[in-house]
């Protein structure tokens, strides 16, 4: 397995996630007519239930940093200010980035780390992490406790 691994270039020292930075920023409860979400492409605006609307998100391959940068805070601002006009004199209150762990092929890896047996992975989740926490934790639960799973693992293995 070990050789398997090295031809197809993966180290079992190290897994190839890497990180792909995120930036978001909020805005202030404002009058906003109708405030609703909108997908657009990687740019999303979400209204939150206090009345605070968030903005996000870029996608920056710059490794582990996840400082904020003054482009990225102008940007995500005026596409927010495109899609609704009143926020024209609202200013932003929060700008926050993080880094998404990512998989050459942004699909998780959840199996087994063989040749390893007590080693498992539950990694490289992406833009998704959260969404998919319920069933990547079932999934992974049934491998280690060697159940039938009713999840088709095939597509979350490390070498694929
Ligand atoms: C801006 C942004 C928006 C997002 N929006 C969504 C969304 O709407 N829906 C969704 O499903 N997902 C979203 N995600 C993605 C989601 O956050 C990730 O997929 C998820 O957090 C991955 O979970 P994880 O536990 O695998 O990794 P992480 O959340 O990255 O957790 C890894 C942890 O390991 C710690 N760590 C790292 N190295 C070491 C070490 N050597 N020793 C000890 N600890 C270490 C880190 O500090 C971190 O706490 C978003 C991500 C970002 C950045």
């Amino acid at each position: 397995m070990i050789s398997y691994l090295i031809s197809k270039n993966i180290s079992k020292e190290k897994i190839p996630i890497r990180p792909v930075k995120g930036q978001m920023i909020c805005f202030p409860p404002s009058d906003i007519p109708n405030p609703c979400m909108v997908m657009d492409e990687d740019r999303y605006i979400i209204p939150r239930k206090d009345g605070r609307i968030v903005v996000g998100s870029t996608r920056e391959n710059t490794g582990f940093d996840a400082s904020t940068t003054e482009s990225a805070f102008a940007e995500l601002r005026d596409f927010a200010r495109q899609l609704y006009p009143a926020l024209a004199n609202v200013e932003p209150d929060a700008h926050w980035a993080g880094l998404r762990p990512s998989s050459p092929d942004s699909i998780p890896y959840i199996c087994r780390a063989e040749p390893f047996t007590n080693l498992s992975l539950n990694a490289g989740h992406y833009r998704n992490g959260i969404v998919t926490a319920p069933a990547s934790a079932t999934l992974m639960a049934d491998i280690v406790l060697n159940r039938t799973a009713n999840i088709d693992s095939t597509p979350y293995q490390l070498v694929r």
